[in-house]
């Protein structure tokens, strides 16, 4: 269809060009009607460049409009050419201190928790770096778009508003000057008319309604009538519906669909379909149809091309403007003018006007054009952004409604902009004071809430689901709410005062809607049907937190508004309890003496409410008062009179027992709803504005009240009255057993109630309660959260409440209560409660949970032991009350308090004829306890002549009255201090007692009236004699718990060294073995040791035994036996690889036999180690088949395992396997002993014969596949090839190992073979033995690599399982070639043996720079054997290891000195040339004679020997451990340990001369010609002519991306990046691959690409290519590391970054400065070199099982 249309597109682009900016512009300049001049303009060429197809060609049409439409004006505006215009606009600006810059998706911005006003003024980044800020307590987010940067504006930082760029020219401090100063006059009526026109052609064109008729003055004459079909953004359809419903309705590709799809998302509307008016209604109606279903159709458009068309240049022009305007302020002074004037229709006319009110009706991308444009200019020029205010807040009502209709985010409404104007203090007070903002919030958000009952309460159970929907919407009011409120007036005027008592008003109204809503009742009988909906009453609870705090921090500023705000308050709280006394019954209630008047209710059967605002807030206020000045001067000033002490305890006090009694278990029936609400009420997030204030108001209430008679009316609302006034009323009650349930009922409320009268009394950390400093809270706070345990920074900083500023104020004070403890290389830092703090803890502090509080107290307890103290833990001393609350002491020593203390301790003391609990009599000695503390403290400071009136301990020392006579309580502690049954709290009533002392000693000292001292004396004496028994007791306990310590002790040591008996042995028997050598060869003793040739170390037969971790039989290793095998896991590997753009294009057709140096794509075998037989393996693996399939087959769920690619977990220690490795021994023993090297061949001599014998072999082998089949048996034939003499190729040695161990070399030569080339496995593909030899080899080198990395010895202790699988591994790769075709493995070796010694015929074998030198040695040396099992000439294997080794050497150093030595290191030499120095020399200048001097000019001998040393030790090290391995030589002990070079130790274990260069002279006869024949490959001309590059060595390591070490340069860098696939836009999830450093958009559709016919995420594609299925990733956004493994495997993994704190922030929800940690980096990155990426992912994902479930191949 495209290219249908390419001529007529290119034809009109012709006459296109043909117009002339400049000469439009003069036109214009001459109209008298410019308006009509310019819109004919429009009319005539708008339609020409857009929507001339299908799709859009941005790139064309924005060229055309620059030239023909843009051009014109800017011609116009600048009066000249507007490339020097605008420069001179430019110079002539004098720009304002604004930063301004508006955020894109995921940008860091920061915000000064020191100096911010709120935490809405945020910086960019760049702002921030040259900030004051960067040093103080910052904070870093991720933008989520719009908003922009604060820098500059004044108001919104308390100090360092301006950074080094945007700081204030000192020259320039006068007022504020007017922008348009600096422009012409003709200038300005210039800009003014084409901004007038071009501002008003955009808002009319896109709030356009029509859908085939454009406005009048832009119809043109001529009209093609082509149609778009235009599918809108809603956010009902999920993306996958679109993408389904477009592939039916336009029949497009599933491609294409998503496309559409992304860019509706994006934009908000995309075009369909293209063509006449039919084609495109056809689409719609096909669209609406299948989208119509459940939900409101998505909205389609069928609409004429030409509004379209108008529409696009609409928003360019809205973006030019804002371009425009970014060149002088003035231009954007003109623009805000042009912007707010009123239109010829008054109000609400003007262009900001009509956007604003028509926001709800444009696209997504079209607010977004003018939202940014709105930001640009409106808010940048702080005239118009006060006027601005103004219109925003005339409209809020409006504007606020149609947000709550709409469907979009409120990131895309133009209500959103109110954080932009609100959270500037001076708009906002304005706005409060003259448009009345706080009540017009206020308003419109009440208007929202419906339905209500007939008190005007709210009911959200009976809302419909769009009101529902609403509700939610509607919520972001509060949140304006509390940006008006969040800046605090310092001085206030009469107007603010009437307007925020309006608002308060309105507020109030609020709250009382609020007051006793969602009522309950509790169930009996039987389950409640429903629960019911309790969720959208607390979301509007914790959403109104913080606003119910800023408006209580309002009111305390003003003491005038304070008593007002009170009054009002008051006055509401009565109207909400209007006819809270009719119609009740009143009772009278008595116990001591006393007696009161109370209502009849009971909790347990009448209705009760927990959302009670309406008294909280009056409380709160409450707590202002009693702190305020008039509180101390005047009292009677504050309007308390009118005050109902049991009215205002009344609903607290319900609240409460209603906890009491679901606590106790008699609210079970009314379901979670209940549990949840009980939750929230206590918990931190809204504890401050519920539980908190409730206590505060009982505290309020009882302070004003009798407290005997607040006792009994407590009693009786928690249904205690009867036991408590009805004496013996307990005996009988715990007579009738049949209640069980109903005792313990009791026993809980009983309890319950005496915490609350704790609370009551405890609980003065409350300026304006007790007398306490601002941080006396947050301290104890704290202090009770750390007696718990010690937590981390994050923790601590979740059980506290945060602020409206989200601060907890924990920093002020932590560093006085604790300690930090830095985090190790997992795990987090952690505070410490210091020890000095322990004392002020209280067992009921009024935050704990129940189990907090069990937490603590145990916690608290070991301390205690710990620290050899007594384990009570008495309640802490407390300050003082305030006057208004000082009364409530008094509630400890009223009559009806002693007599439940008398009560309760009469039942412990005769405690088998009551029910009575522990818990119960703790509580009544804390109470005692309290009141003890209470005494000693009023007696202590007691000022002169004053009588202390508080006499605690004289009240308790009196016996009870007639007719009982009960004994006293001081009595009652007595006898239950040797009470047997209460061991747990004697050391509380000792505590008590001692302290009863204490208080009567000061009041003897003080008071004349003579005590009975005797009884005093008496009792101290009795008391001192306990005392030393009890420490006698507690030595003698203390010296049998040492014994028992010392004995378990030597207990774990005998249990150790059973545990490692078998190391024990090992190094004993290798001990004995090292004695018991003998024969002529050098023996395991001597002090070198050779791993091969002539002097390899004889190293005597060690028989091994292995225990089969299934069937737990021991069994021995041997040739004939069944095999033993390890566990173990092949996997691909690119760790290593110098080049990751190589990847192997068709792996069924991919030659591995040489490896190339760049180590692109080599194969790791990794083993945990463990040994089974071969048979109970494979029934292990075939049972987890079995199971696999029938679990797939019931639940479709996932394993960590994939079961159809042999993979499984190692059975005792779960590690990740996928084939099993057997165990061999030293395989070259078995084919040949003999080492006797003296007569063997010489390397020139071996070289020949070897040579001799390929070429023979290479002749037979061309002979078999000759086409004439007989003639192979014809002996005459075979004449023909000369045949070495000893050599028989028709010999086929007879196979030693057992047919389970051949089977078992199958199995893991396959395996390797089929993970390494990726491959179907085919045991017959002559590739099996190279991939084996290839896993060998590399996964040696990878183990080297590691090793040096981290500057660890070649033969240091390695784990077990390493040592294991490395020898297993090597000696199966030696013992493969027994179970492959003979001819295949001869075959190998040829061709590897011809690329160092090339033959007559030369194939096409990679010259010496192409060949990994290690890997070729592996192959060589392991295929040797097929060749020289034929040959009976008298060669061994051993003569043959040492001359390929020797071959391989000399052809790397050559390779090394090619490649390596090019460049001089500067370094000066340090001795005079020694024989290797001038050898190294010589043999250069060879090579320069063989390469006709390509190299370079001869370094010096010492740099050549220094280079030479460097880049062949880590070849020497793998040849080292792969000898060491193959053949059980033990290694030299001076490499066992770390130190200097070991070069020379190497080579004597490797049989080689220190000075290399030597076996170049010693074997200089073949040399010569070898060195030659290599250096005249045509690679290596090529190379020295450079043409081609080589590696050179030694090869750098290879490390994951240096990461940089603060962490908001990475999320910078993301937020730069865009997706590569859709045009510019932001990814959303941008991810590091921390291997090659690509970011790439993750987790996205529109970078989904195709891997092996599956749809897969960026990730997961690039893993493919970058790590051969094995990725590591950081997700910048989230702040979070992402392993990789196929399509199936990932997990995420803690992130290197850390903050001030020692804990990581995944998700980056805390926003505390990250920076890198270097351990924590180096462990990842240990992870990823080890190849343990894979083995972490499978235990990750057997721990947590929900990671199985994840699509990981989508990220
Ligand atoms: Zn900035
Ligand atoms: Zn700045
Ligand atoms: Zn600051
Ligand atoms: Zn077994
Ligand atoms: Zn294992
Ligand atoms: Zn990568
Ligand atoms: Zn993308």
């Amino acid at each position: 269809m495209a290219s249908e249309l390419e001529p007529e597109v290119q034809a009109i682009d012709r006459s296109l060009l043909e117009c002339s900016a400049e000469e439009t512009a003069a036109k214009w300049l001459q109209a008298t009607d410019l308006t009509s001049e310019v819109y004919q303009h429009l009319a005539y060429y708008v339609p020409k460049i857009y929507c001339r197809g299908p799709n859009p060609v941005p790139q064309k049409e924005d060229a055309l409009v620059q030239r023909i439409l843009l051009g014109p004006m800017e011609w116009y505006l600048c009066g000249e050419d507007p490339a020097f215009g605008f420069a001179k606009l430019e110079q002539a600006n004098k720009p304002s201190h604004l930063c301004g810059r508006v955020f894109k998706v995921g940008e860091p911005t920061y915000s000064c928790r020191d100096c911010a006003v709120d935490p809405t003024c945020v910086l960019c980044m760049e702002c921030f770096l040259a900030s004051v800020h960067r040093d103080h307590r910052y904070r870093m987010t991720t933008s989520g778009g719009g908003g922009f940067c604060d820098c500059g504006d004044t108001e919104a930082w308390k100090v360092g508003p301006h950074c080094q760029k945007h700081g204030p020219n000192p020259s320039e401090m006068e007022e504020e000057e007017d922008p348009l100063v600096h422009l012409s006059e003709d200038m300005i009526a210039r800009t003014y008319n084409i901004f007038a026109i071009m501002f008003r052609y955009a808002v009319e064109i896109l709030t356009w309604e029509k859908e085939s008729e454009l406005p009048a003055d832009l119809e043109m004459a001529e009209k093609r009538d082509t149609y778009y079909c235009m599918l809108f953004n809603d956010e009902v359809h999920t993306y996958e519906q679109v993408i389904f419903t477009l592939q039916k309705a336009v029949n497009c590709t599933q491609k294409e669909a998503i496309s559409f799809a992304t860019t509706v998302d994006r934009d908000g509307r995309r075009s369909v379909r293209y063509g006449d008016f039919q084609y495109c209604e056809q689409a719609k109606s096909v669209i609406v149809r299948n989208t119509s279903r459940q939900t409101k159709p998505l909205k389609v458009q069928v609409m004429h091309s030409s509004i379209v068309a108008h529409q696009n240049f609409g928003l360019k022009l809205l973006s030019w403007l804002g371009s425009i305007i970014g060149y002088s302020d003035g231009l954007r002074r003109i623009l805000c003018q042009v912007g707010l004037q009123e239109g010829p229709d008054g109000e609400n006319c003007s262009l900001v006007d009509r956007l604003m009110l028509n926001d709800s009706q444009l696209w997504k991308g079209a607010r977004s054009v003018y939202h940014q444009l709105f930001m640009s200019s409106l808010l940048m020029d702080l005239k118009y952004k006060k006027l601005f205010a103004i219109r925003f807040a005339k409209n809020y009502e409006r504007l606020q409604s149609d947000y709550v209709t709409d469907d979009h985010d409120r990131e895309f409404s133009v209500a959103d902009l109110s954080v932009q104007i609100f959270t500037v203090p001076s708009l906002a007070r304005m706005l409060i004071t003259e448009e009345n903002l706080m009540t017009v919030i206020m308003t419109t958000f009440m208007g929202h809430l419906r339905p209500r009952d007939a008190q005007g309460r709210l009911q959200f159970e009976r809302y419909t689901a769009l009101q529902a929907f609403k509700f939610r919407r509607v919520q972001s009011l509060i949140l304006d709410l509390k940006y008006v409120l969040i800046s605090k007036p310092t001085e206030w005027s009469e107007e603010l005062r009437q307007k925020f008592l309006e608002g308060f008003d309105a507020f109030l109204e609020l709250l009382r809607c609020m007051q006793g809503m969602d009522p309950i009742t509790r169930q009996v009988g039987q389950h409640i049907e429903m629960e019911p909906e309790w969720e959208a009453a607390f979301t509007l609870q914790m959403k109104l937190t913080h606003v119910i705090s800023m408006m209580q921090d309002w009111c305390a500023l003003d003491e005038k508004v304070l008593i007002e705000a009170y009054k009002r308050c008051l006055a509401v709280l009565a109207q909400c309890h209007s006819g809270f006394t009719d119609s009740e019954q009143p009772v009278t209630l008595s116990i001591c003496g006393h007696s009161v008047e109370t209502i009849r209710y009971c909790v347990s059967q009448e209705k009760v409410s927990i959302h009670l605002p309406v008294s909280r807030l009056l409380a709160g206020l409450h707590v202002l008062l009693s702190k305020s000045e008039a509180a101390h001067k005047c009292p009677e000033l504050l309007p308390l009179s009118e005050l109902s002490p049991p009215m205002l305890i009344e609903h607290p006090l319900r609240c409460f027992v209603l906890c009491a009694q679901v606590h106790a278990g008699m609210w079970r029936r009314n379901g979670f709803s209940l549990v949840n609400q009980i939750y929230y009420y206590h918990n931190v997030k809204c504890r401050r504005e519920m539980f908190d204030k409730d206590v505060v108001m009982l505290q309020t209430g009882v302070s004003m009240m009798d407290p005997n008679h607040f006792l009994m009316i407590m009693l009786s609302r928690f249904e205690l009255y009867q036991i408590f006034s009805t004496p013996e009323y307990g005996k009988r009650f715990s007579s009738e057993t049949a209640h069980k349930d109903v005792v313990h009922q009791n026993n809980t409320l009983i309890e319950e109630m005496l915490y609350l009268i704790i609370m009551l009394v405890g609980e003065r950390f409350n300026r304006g309660v007790g007398q306490v400093s601002a941080t006396d809270e947050i301290r104890r706070e704290i202090i009770h959260q750390l007696s718990i345990r010690p937590m981390a920074h994050s923790e601590l900083v979740k059980s506290l409440p945060e602020d409206e500023n989200k601060e907890t104020g924990m920093e002020s004070v932590i560093e006085t209560v604790a300690h930090f403890r830095k985090p190790g290389l997992t795990g987090r830092g952690m505070y410490e409660l210091k020890p000095e703090c322990a004392k002020e803890f209280n067992l009921y502090f009024y935050h704990f949970s129940r189990a907090e509080q069990s937490k603590a107290e145990e916690a608290q307890r070991k301390l205690k032991r710990q620290n050899r103290e007594d384990t009570a833990l008495p309640p802490p001393v407390l300050p003082p009350f305030c006057p208004l609350f000082a009364s409530l002491v008094n509630i400890l020593q009223c009559d009806v308090m002693l007599c439940i203390m008398g009560t309760i301790l009469q039942w412990a003391v005769e405690h088998n004829g009551y029910a009575w609990s522990e818990s119960m009599l703790q509580r009544v000695l804390h109470l005692i306890g309290m009141a003890l503390q209470e005494e000693k403290q009023h007696l202590e400071n007691v000022a002169e002549e004053h009588v202390v009136t508080f006499t605690f301990s004289q009240k308790i020392s009196r016996p009870g009255d007639a007719p009982n006579n009960s004994p006293s309580i001081l009595a009652m502690l007595e006898t239950l201090q040797n009470a047997p049954y209460l061991e747990l709290h004697k050391d509380m009533i000792r505590w008590i007692l001692k302290t009863f002392n204490t208080i009567k000693k000061i009041r003897e000292r003080s008071s004349t009236s003579p005590v009975a001292e005797t009884e005093g004396s008496i009792l101290e004496e009795y008391l001192r004699d306990k005392d030393k028994a009890e420490r006698k007791r507690k030595a003698e306990i203390a010296r049998l718990r040492r014994e028992k310590i010392m004995a378990q002790m030597s207990e774990m040591q005998r249990h150790f060294i059973d545990e490692n008996r078998e190391l024990f042995q090992q190094t004993l028997e290798l001990d004995a073995s090292t004695s018991t050598a003998s024969e002529s060869s050098p023996m395991v003793s001597d002090l070198v040791l050779t791993a091969l040739g002539p002097a390899q170390t004889r190293v005597p037969e060690q028989r091994q035994f292995v225990t089969c971790i299934l069937c737990q039989e021991e069994q021995e290793v041997k040739v004939e036996s069944r095999a033993m095998v390890l566990a173990a896991f092949v996997q691909r590997s690119t760790v290593l690889s110098k080049d990751r753009r190589k990847c192997v294009q068709d792996p069924e057709k991919y030659d591995p036999l040489f490896m190339h140096p760049d180590l692109s794509c080599g194969t790791h075998t990794g083993s945990c180690g463990h040994v089974m037989h071969a048979h109970c393996w494979q029934r292990y693996f075939d049972s987890v088949q079995a199971k696999e399939q029938r679990r797939q087959q019931r639940l479709r769920l996932h394993t960590s395992y994939d079961v159809e690619n042999g993979e499984f977990l190692c059975p005792l220690c779960e590690r990740l396997s996928n084939t099993v490795i057997p165990l061999l021994l030293p395989p070259r023993k078995i084919f040949n002993s003999r080492l006797n090297f003296s007569d063997q061949p010489d390397l020139t001599e071996w070289v020949r014969t070897i040579s001799q014998q390929t070429t023979a072999l290479q002749g037979l082998r061309k002979e078999e596949s000759s086409p004439h089949p007989a003639s192979s048996e014809n002996p005459e034939n075979k004449e023909k090839v000369r045949l070495p003499e000893g050599f028989r190729p028709d010999f086929h040695p007879k196979n030693p190992y057992s047919k389970s161990i051949k089977e078992m070399l199958r199995t893991f030569g396959t395996a390797t073979y089929k993970v390494g080339l990726k491959v179907h496995p085919n045991e017959e593909d002559p590739r099996v033995p190279i991939v084996c030899w290839g896993s060998c080899a590399y996964t040696i080198q990878s183990l080297e690599r590691v090793l040096s990395d981290e500057d660890k010895p070649l033969f240091g202790p390695l784990p077990c399982r390493l040592d294991d699988c490395l020898r297993s591994l090597t000696r199966f790769a030696a013992a493969h070639w027994t179970v492959s075709s003979l001819s295949v493995v001869q075959g190998h070796f040829c061709k590897l043996f011809t690329s160092l010694v090339p033959g007559d015929s030369p194939g096409e074998l990679p010259c010496i720079l192409d060949v990994d030198m290690f890997h070729l040695l592996v192959g060589l040396v392991l295929s040797f054997p097929a060749l020289q099992c034929q040959d009976f000439s008298g060669i061994s294997l051993g003569t043959g290891d040492l001359h390929i080794f020797h071959l391989v050497t000399m052809a790397h150093i050559i390779q090394i000195l090619l490649t390596s030595c090019t460049e001089e290191n500067g370094m000066d030499q340090e001795e005079p040339p020694g024989e290797e120095e001038s050898a190294a020399l010589s043999l250069y200048n060879t090579l320069r004679e063989h390469t006709g001097s390509a190299l370079k000019e001869t370094p010096s001998g010492w740099h050549l020997c220094r280079s030479i040393r460097a880049g062949i030790m880590p070849f020497l090290k793998c040849s080292a451990l792969f000898f060491h391995y193959l053949n059980g030589v033990p290694s030299p002990p001076e490499v066992q340990v770390t130190g200097t070079s070991h070069f020379e130790h190497l080579c004597n274990y490797l049989c080689l001369p220190s000075n290399l260069i030597r076996l170049f002279e010693e074997n200089s006869e073949i040399m010569n010609s070898l060195i030659k024949s290599w250096c005249h490959h045509k690679e290596v001309k090529r190379f020295l002519a450079g043409e081609r590059d080589a590696i050179s060595y030694p090869r750098e390591p290879n490390r994951l991306l240096d990461l940089p070490q603060d962490y908001s340069n990475l999320i910078n860098q993301a937020s730069n990046f865009s997706c590569p696939k859709s045009g510019g836009d932001k990814s959303r999830a941008p991810t590091l691959c921390l291997v090659c450093g690509a970011l790439l958009c993750s987790q996205s559709y529109c970078c989904q690409t195709e891997l092996d016919g599956e749809d897969v995420g960026a990730c997961t594609a690039h893993t493919d290519s970058c790590g051969c299925g094995v990725g590591v990733f950081l997700r910048v956004r989230e702040c979070q590391v992402l392993f990789l493994a196929g399509k199936t495997k990932g997990c995420f993994y803690a992130p290197p970054y850390l903050d001030d704190y020692g804990e990581t922030d995944q998700g980056l929800r805390r926003g505390n400065p990250l920076h890198l940690c270097a351990e924590r980096f180096q462990k990842i990155q240990k992870l990823w070199q080890q190849h343990s990426v894979t083995e972490e992912i499978g235990h990750a994902q057997e721990a947590n099982q929900t990671l199985v479930g994840i699509d990981w191949q989508h990220l």
